[in-house]
Parts: C-alpha cells; sequence; structure tokens
C-alpha cells in the first residue's frame, strides 16, 4: 500500500487512523455480528451511536444547549434551498454578501424563495478580498444575512466573525468547521457538507438555534423542515448510516487530537509554512488580500500556464496529488484541511522550491 498526500478541495483526506478503525469494523461492528451499514437506524445500538457523534460535535465546538444540531442529506447545496425555506419566517427578504463563487450559487438558489438584498460584492475584484464592512447595505428587516466562511475556490477566508446588527447570522462553514474554535452562540445557523473536514460525502450537519426554526415555508419538504428533522432526531426518514458513523469517528479522532484549538494550531502552522514559501519564491504567486488567505484553501499560480501541467505531473511522482485548481479559476490549489499532516505540507513545500529551482 502506497498512500499519497492528497490536496484535494473535496472529497478530501480522511485520518487514515479514522480509514484503518473503519476498516477493522467494517464486518463485525462491536461485537454486533454485521456491519454498521447493515443495521437499522432504529437499532438501540445504531442510534446510540448516531447521538454519540451529536455529542462529541457538541462538545468539539462547545455548542449551546439552546441550538439543535441536524444530520441531513443533499449536501450543503440543499441547504441553500432550505435555509430560505425555513428561516424567512414570514418575511421576504434575505440578506447575502458575495465573495466568491459559493456564496453566488447559495445567492442564486435562495432568489427562488426570497427577495435576496447582496449587501456587496467582491467579485468586481474577481473574488479575492472581502469587501469592506463599512460598504455593506443591510436591511435591518430582513429575515437573516447570509455569508460564506470560507470560500473553498478562492480561498479567501473570514478571520473574524462578522457583525450584522440583530440579524440571524447564517454561515456557510462547508470547508472549514472544525479548523478552529468558535462561538456558536453568535450565530443563528451554521452548515457545512462533511466532505471537507468532517468526515465523507453525503452528510450534512446544520447547528440551528431553537428559536428560529418551526415557521417552514409550507412547501418545505420533510426532509428538508428543520422542525419536523429536529423532532425526530434526523430521522424523518432513514439517514445515510455509514456516513453518519464515518463522521463520529472524524469527530473522535479530533477529541484525541486535542480538540480544535489544537487543530488551529496546526492548520496555522501548516498554511503559514506554504504562504511563505510562496511569497519568498519569486516563482509562485497567491492572489489573496492578505487579510483573508485562507488556512483551509491556498490557491496559487505558476509564472506561465504551460508548466502547470508538468508541476501537476512532476507532484503526482513525488505523491503529492489533486493539486489542480478548480475548473472555473484554473491554476493551482492545495487543500490543507485537519486531516493533512504537517508532512505533508513539509513535502509540497519541498517540492515547490525544487519545481521553481529547475524552472525558473
Ligand atoms: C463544497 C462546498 C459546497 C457544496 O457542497 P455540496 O455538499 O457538494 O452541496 C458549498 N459551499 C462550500 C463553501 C463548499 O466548499
Amino acid at each position: 500500500m502506497n498512500r499519497v498526500f492528497n490536496f484535494s478541495p473535496g472529497p478530501s483526506a480522511l485520518p487514515e487512523a479514522v480509514l484503518a478503525r473503519a476498516r477493522d469494523e467494517l464486518l463485525d461492528w462491536h461485537s454486533s455480528g454485521m456491519s454498521v451499514m447493515e443495521m437499522s437506524h432504529r437499532s438501540k445500538a445504531y442510534v446510540a451511536l448516531a447521538e454519540q457523534a451529536e455529542a462529541d460535535l457538541r462538545e468539539l465546538m462547545a455548542i449551546p444547549a439552546h441550538y439543535r444540531v441536524l444530520f441531513l442529506q443533499g449536501g450543503a447545496s440543499g441547504q441553500f434551498a432550505a435555509i430560505p425555506m425555513n428561516l424567512l419566517r414570514g418575511k421576504q427578504r434575505a440578506v447575502y454578501l458575495d465573495t466568491g463563487l459559493w456564496s453566488d450559487k447559495a445567492i442564486a438558489e435562495a432568489r427562488h424563495y426570497a427577495d435576496v438584498q447582496v449587501a456587496a460584492s467582491s467579485r468586481a475584484a474577481h473574488y479575492t478580498t472581502i469587501p469592506e464592512r463599512a460598504d455593506w447595505d443591510i436591511d435591518p428587516q430582513a429575515a437573516y444575512f447570509h455569508y460564506t466562511s470560507n470560500e473553498t475556490i478562492g480561498g479567501v477566508q473570514f478571520q473574524t466573525i462578522p457583525t450584522v446588527g440583530d440579524l440571524p447570522l447564517v454561515s456557510d462553514m462547508s470547508s472549514d468547521i472544525l479548523s478552529r474554535p468558535l462561538d456558536v452562540s453568535r450565530f443563528g445557523l451554521i452548515y457545512a457538507g462533511a466532505q471537507k473536514n468532517m468526515g465523507p460525502s453525503g452528510i450534512t450537519v446544520v447547528i440551528v438555534r431553537d428559536d428560529l426554526i418551526g415557521q417552514a415555508l409550507p412547501v418545505t419538504p420533510g426532509v428538508l423542515d428543520y422542525r419536523k428533522q429536529a423532532d425526530n432526531g434526523s430521522m424523518l426518514n432513514t439517514p445515510p448510516t455509514f456516513n453518519w458513523y464515518l463522521l463520529g469517528l472524524v469527530l473522535e479522532w479530533l477529541k484525541g487530537q486535542g480538540g480544535l484549538a489544537a487543530m488551529e494550531t496546526l492548520n496555522r502552522t501548516k498554511a503559514d509554512r506554504l504562504y511563505s514559501a510562496i511569497d519568498a519564491s519569486g516563482f509562485y504567486d497567491n492572489p489573496v488580500d492578505v487579510r483573508y488567505r485562507s488556512l483551509m484553501n491556498v490557491p496559487f499560480r505558476l509564472p506561465r500556464q504551460e508548466l502547470e501541467q508538468p508541476f501537476l505531473d512532476a507532484a503526482r511522482k513525488a505523491g503529492l496529488v489533486n493539486l489542480e485548481g478548480h475548473r472555473s479559476v484554473g491554476g493551482l490549489r492545495a487543500s490543507l484541511y485537519n486531516a493533512m499532516p504537517l508532512a505533508g505540507v513539509e513535502a509540497l513545500v519541498d517540492f515547490m522550491g525544487e519545481f521553481a529551482r529547475t524552472h525558473g
């Protein structure tokens, strides 16, 4: 077996210890004589497993008791629709900040249900920065304010939680949840598809303040209705049982690593190492406003586009894979989620130094 350093933006690398544990338990989970995949989601054993995952997430993120934690399907993209359906609560207007391709998609989906006010947009700056707070236009009567905590494609990340008056703050944290400690009490709702930093694809976490749910639009599908899912332990229908189990193993692993404070320290070290190498190289370039550089996704360019394929080919030979940029923006991108060890970033930095020396 020869595992590579996988810099994929998502689905992305999982901790090797988690995969090994899943392998060891695959045929006979906890002496049940069957795989988790084969168990009823209504069985006592499975419900205990599911509840443990929720308890571990609550502990890791210090989620206050008046927040509900939901495990849903449909990805973060499903939530782009579910959020207006559930949170408009009799209002028409919702405010969205546009900082990249993911906020753009959230806005496009929300427009089917809501009168969307775009508070500000960094589109004209090619999504390499976050609009200055003083320039945001926010209707104080709107139902909620939505922003994307980390733009996975552009590599732009909020380094502090924005203030938006009394509007419930809603955040897409698909690509940076669990990467650092967070004051959950500042939010109305946090959501994330699992496949970047929490587990495999197919399961989506929603953390929502209790008083915001229960007023979904009548057309809301039951499986996307937060109140119905909360009242049924996220088991209104069959949940993605195996994905939920794997997510639970990742949470247990995170606790063993020292939790989110330890993760933040490691993630900062990894990102600093890579950005410093890029900045010092005179060869590679990262276009993002230094104030908002993402700790999770680091896009970079070579001095000439025709060097990209040779770079990717040579990287692959060195065991460094999935470094191509998103198809919409090109270039290269290294994703450094929790499961990427420092050794992977060091190997990448060494490789980049060598490539610059031989192609500069
Ligand atoms: C990947 C991603 C999404 C889309 O997630 P799906 O689960 O594929 O719907 C949405 N927002 C952000 C920030 C992402 O990184």
